[in-house]
């Protein structure tokens, strides 16, 4: 049994959704279909999503939003007419948003979570009348009705473990291919609650696992995962064929698109594997994220980047006598709710990398004060605009000379290198570099790794 997911450029028209009815019918196996919300149709297009979120902030503010919200009733009306689907599925759209639009604003977040959902909600319910306009048996499933309850974390919310056998008693051995929409699901209160952005992989990868599926299909507009961001490196044409659950997720935490990191985690757990493929062109066999590979010796699997990101950097002499001051560095951030990236650290002083977006200028200013009064360093300083640079790869282990050959590269490339952190799984190194260096630095890496 397979677990198919497709993204939003796989919903964003009748003629991808066709694709979808073919790729499905092509495969027996294929029963459990997971959609997005219609994604962009071409580079300068808006995705559903986001017109989504402008809609509920104009509600929020109780502006006007009419404007917004035909031209949501719009995305799905071309796809219903050029399916030919009944007219009816639009009007129940309609007021299907108009009635999440009158819903409780007092809290923002979950209002917010509960327009999210409406992308994905509908978009399942299309694509299952767009198999049913084609004769093919195939059921909506409300995630409420299937049990995929999670926590009350508007916008980040994550799954109760309970969900599993819900899902596994909904789903499991049905005659007809179930859509599913990804993205969301509710809490115990029977409220919705939305996984991060770019969720929707992770509602797939938790139906796979709770089915045992065979493999967990995800659907996408790429041939495969590139070893690298083929717009900062257009030569490279050959997609990764195989690479492992641990190489998947040092990957797409640093800024890997094609798929949502904490996606692999469900799957990791009960190895299903996971096969990134084309809509376009499912007749490419994708790349395989699986538990274990065969492994050659130095061989790197990736090189993934991603901005953003800042260095909170403080130095005291006699740093490393001083018993308990990385706990209470990081006390200070947990007090913030700022969560921590990496720690690289000399005798007298350590740097921790956060995400520029969770450490704005107030809270700054809070941290820094806290620092100079609690701790008495003898500088602290705050850098933003770093980019981090991940080479990934299993072969790495026990391999002499992986460092050497990166730095190396790095510094024939003329780039300086702000920070270097490898873990002692040995499976990735880690640089920082300035943001304007990002570009060079992941080129001259690729040159030297492929
Ligand atoms: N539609 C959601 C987003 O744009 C979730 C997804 O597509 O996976 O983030």
């Amino acid at each position: 049994m397979k677990v198919c997911k497709f993204g939003g450029s796989s919903v964003a028209s009748a003629e991808q959704i066709t694709k979808i009815v073919d790729i499905v019918t092509s495969d027996q196996d294929r029963r459990i279909v997971v959609v997005s919300a219609p994604g962009k149709r071409a580079p300068d297009d808006v995705k559903v999503t986001d017109m989504l979120i402008e809609c509920a902030q104009l509600a929020l503010r109780e502006k006007n939003y009419e404007q917004q919200l035909a031209a949501l009733v719009e995305r799905f009306a071309e796809i219903q007419r050029e399916l030919e689907l009944p007219f009816g599925i639009v009007a129940e759209i309609e007021k299907d948003l108009r009635f999440r639009l009158g819903g409780d604003k007092k809290h923002h977040g979950m209002f917010l979570d509960c327009m999210k959902a409406a992308g994905e909600d509908n978009s399942a319910k299309i694509v299952s009348q767009a198999f049913q306009a084609r004769g093919v048996k195939a059921v909506y499933v409300d995630p409420h009705e299937a049990g995929m309850l999670l926590t009350d974390d508007f916008g980040n919310a994550q799954l109760l473990d309970e969900s599993y056998q819900h899902l596994y008693k909904v789903l499991y051995g049905r005659d007809d291919i179930v859509v599913f929409p990804g993205f969301f699901g509710y809490t115990r209160e029977g409220r919705i609650a939305t996984f991060p952005r770019g969720g929707s992989d992770i509602t797939g990868s938790i139906l796979a696992v709770a089915v045992r599926a065979d493999v967990y299909e995800n659907f996408t507009d790429v041939d495969a995962v590139y070893p690298v961001d083929p717009q900062l490196v257009p030569a490279v044409t050959q997609g990764i064929t195989a690479m492992t659950y641990r190489e998947m997720r040092e990957l797409s935490y640093a800024g890997f698109g094609v798929f949502h990191d904490e996606a692999v985690v469900p799957a990791v757990r009960a190895g299903v594997p996971i096969n990134v493929r084309n809509t376009n062109r499912p007749e490419e066999q994708g790349t395989f994220i699986l538990q274990s590979r065969r492994v050659e010796q130095g061989k790197v699997v990736g090189i993934a980047s991603a901005t953003g990101f800042c260095t909170l950097y403080v130095d005291k002499y006699m740093m490393n006598r001083e018993i308990g001051f990385g706990r209470r560095l990081l006390q200070i951030l947990e007090d913030e709710n700022v969560s921590y990236e990496h720690m690289p650290s000399g005798i007298d002083n350590v740097s921790v990398i956060v995400h520029e977006k969770d450490f704005d200028a107030e809270r700054e200013e809070r941290v820094v004060r806290r620092i100079h009064a609690e701790m008495q360093p003898d500088d602290v300083m705050v850098q933003r605009g770093d980019a981090l640079i991940v080479v990934v790869g299993e072969g790495m282990h026990y391999t002499v000379g992986m460092a050497s050959k990166a730095t190396t590269a790095l510094s024939e490339a003329g780039v300086n290198i702000e920070m270097i952190n490898q873990g002692s799984s040995e499976i990735s190194m880690v640089f920082g570099v300035k943001t304007d260096q990002q570009a060079r630095a992941v080129q001259a890496l690729y040159q030297a790794f492929f």
